[in-house]
């Protein structure tokens, strides 16, 4: 291995391999240390979606996205980081699409998760990865981390966050679709023999991003090195210039002649972290995200005196405990279908199920504050929504019937609202009263508490068959199923400060020279908000493009 470069990169989800990219392609030297034998971190499990205003696809307003992202961030951060972002992000992606094979498409009808909100958009800042053929990855395909089973069609079968939608919602044509991914994957079985997986060969979502960035390094001859994880930064002549890692046991120190970009996610996974930061009750087994973030990037910065900000914050979501899987399963979409609701340990209501899930589990932590009985709340629907819609793991159940051994565990099923209420430990008349109130509202078509299916994001996964309201039906054919939800997360949120060129700052707001920061390892551009989705990849990728080129520009 050698022992010196331009740039360190420490980490290997998007971010990671967008710094490296570039710095290669500004002419520098560079290596990615990871700590785990797979890489792609959290990022490879994503849905691979980017938030990117201003890109090609569409006609935005500078001003516009400028006004929204500044009254989203609620004057936590600064504006020169809101400025780069807005500005770098359209930019950052035409980059991606000229130097990788990746290529990526707006989601026109994806809107923004604050439609209240001046400035935002009905849909085109989000854009999907389309699929990736991971047989040019060779070898290295099998180094790639996996996607979690629950974004694959039928656990199998690749689909674009588009598709996904389509089906999803059951828009015209939809069965066409999935009739049509079902025997693409079959007759690929050639193919699939031949790279020996099981999975489809063509990669979506998350995985075809870190795929194409791990393919546009690799026909660059950049190196990465799995199973290596930083331990510390060394400081010499008032500059970071390089790291402490450890490898296969032993002790490795790599220099950085320019210095070092620190991609290693978040601290999700550092349960004295959690407790340090978080609101309580909090658990690192309530998150979605691969074992490896446990915050070392953070902590080795803050040895040399960095800044942190916003660390009471997570990517929050709801998830749903799962036996026998790697991470727990968060509920992102399906929240908003008509005939579901959540409700705490009284049986009342909380908040608009079909709100971000990052304000979802925020109003969960509300909640919990005023009584104590909403962390874990809980999902309730009846017989008519399981036949016909997903809920997490549970496909509908039209396609994959009740399975038994899941009863009491994922799921809780009673023939009466009162023996469920029962069953699960909420008060059965609390839950009597909120059903009654929420079926009057599921005729009228207008929820009086909270709002659900009130606005153009509400409705995006909804079902548009459902009249007046398709997020709104009754609940009231058993028997009735309840589901536990966790205050769960998708990485935190919270890390170290850094100014627009991702430089990790210090105390007093000085630059620490040599040291940068990006993804969940920073705190985020977006402040405590969720503008929309891709929210934390797009930033990801456009500061660890920031940071390549400011590293380049060094004298
Ligand atoms: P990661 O991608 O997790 O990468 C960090 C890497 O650093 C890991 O590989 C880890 O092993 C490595 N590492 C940790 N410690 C060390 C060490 N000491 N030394 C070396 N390496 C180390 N966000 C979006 O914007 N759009 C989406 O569509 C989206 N969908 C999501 C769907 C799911 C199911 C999940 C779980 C998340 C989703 N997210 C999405 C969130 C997004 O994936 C993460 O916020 C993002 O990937 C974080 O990127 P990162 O580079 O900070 O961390």
């Amino acid at each position: 291995m050698k022992q010196e470069f331009d740039v360190v990169v420490v980490g290997s989800g998007a971010g990671a391999m967008m710094a490296a990219l570039r710095a290669h392609d500004e002419g520098l030297s560079v290596a990615l240390i990871e700590k785990s034998d797979r890489y792609g971190g959290t990022s490879a499990i994503s849905g691979g979606g980017i938030w990117i205003p201003l890109n090609k696809q569409i006609r935005d307003d500078r001003e516009a996205v400028l006004g929204y992202v500044r009254v989203a961030a609620q004057g936590q951060v600064a504006d020169a980081r809101l400025v780069a972002y807005v500005d770098t992000a359209h930019e950052m992606v035409e980059y991606l699409q000229q130097a990788t094979r990746l290529r990526y498409a707006a989601c026109h009808r994806y809107p923004d998760y604050y439609p209240a909100l001046a400035g935002a958009r009905e849909g085109g800042r989000t854009m999907d990865p389309e699929v990736f053929d991971g047989g040019l990855l060779g070898e290295e395909l099998a180094r790639l981390r996996e996607p979690s089973s629950s974004t694959l069609l039928m656990g199998k079968v690749a689909m674009t966050a588009r598709d996904a939608h389509r089906m999803l919602a059951k828009e015209k044509g939809w069965k066409l679709l999935f009739a049509k991914l079902m025997l693409r994957f079959a007759l690929d079985f050639r193919a699939r023999k031949r790279l020996g997986r099981r999975t489809d060969r063509r990669l979506a979502l998350g995985n075809a991003l870190v795929a194409g960035l791990r393919h546009g390094l690799l026909t660059r001859q950049v190196p990465l090195y799995l199973e290596t994880a930083l331990e510390s930064l060394s400081f010499e002549g008032g500059r970071v210039s390089g790291v402490v890692a450890t490898q296969n046991g032993k002790r490795v120190e790599i220099r950085a002649r320019r210095g070092v970009v620190l991609a290693a996610g978040g601290f999700e996974r550092n349960q004295a972290l959690r407790d340090q930061y978080l609101p309580a009750p909090s658990q690192a087994a309530w998150g979605v995200t691969p074992p490896n973030n446990t915050g070392d990037a953070l902590l080795a910065a803050q040895a040399l005196g960095a800044a942190t900000d916003l660390m009471g914050w997570a990517w929050w979501a709801p998830t749903i405990h799962v036996p026998k899987q790697a991470a727990q399963t968060g509920l992102f979409a399906e929240r908003s279908l008509p005939g579901c609701i959540a409700v705490d340990g009284e049986g009342r209501r909380f908040v608009n199920e079909a709100k971000p899930y990052l304000e979802f589990v925020t109003a969960m932590y509300a909640r919990h504050r005023e009584n104590g009985r909403c962390v874990p709340a809980w999902l309730i629907f009846d017989a008519d929504f399981r036949h016909k819609y997903p809920m997490g793991p549970l496909m509908p159940g039209q396609v994959v019937p009740d399975r038994k051994s899941w009863q009491g565990v994922v799921y809780w099923k009673a023939d009466t609202l009162e023996e469920l209420a029962k069953e699960i430990g909420v008060d059965a008349a609390g839950l009597a009263a909120t059903v009654a109130r929420v079926n009057e509202d599921a005729a009228s078509g207008t929820d009086r508490d909270y709002g659900k299916g009130g606005n153009v994001f509400d409705r995006y996964y909804s079902d548009a068959s459902v009249k007046p309201n398709p997020c709104l039906a009754p609940i009231a054919k058993g028997p009735f199923y309840a589901m536990r939800l966790d205050a769960g997360d998708i990485g935190t949120k919270g890390g170290l400060l850094t100014n627009e060129d991702a430089q990790v700052l210090d105390e007093r707001g000085a630059p620490i020279a040599g040291l940068y920061a990006i993804g969940n390892t920073s705190a985020s551009v977006m402040g405590p908000s969720y503008p929309g989705a891709g929210s934390t990849l797009g930033p990801a990728l456009t500061f660890g493009y920031r940071a390549a080129k400011h590293l380049a520009l060094l004298p």
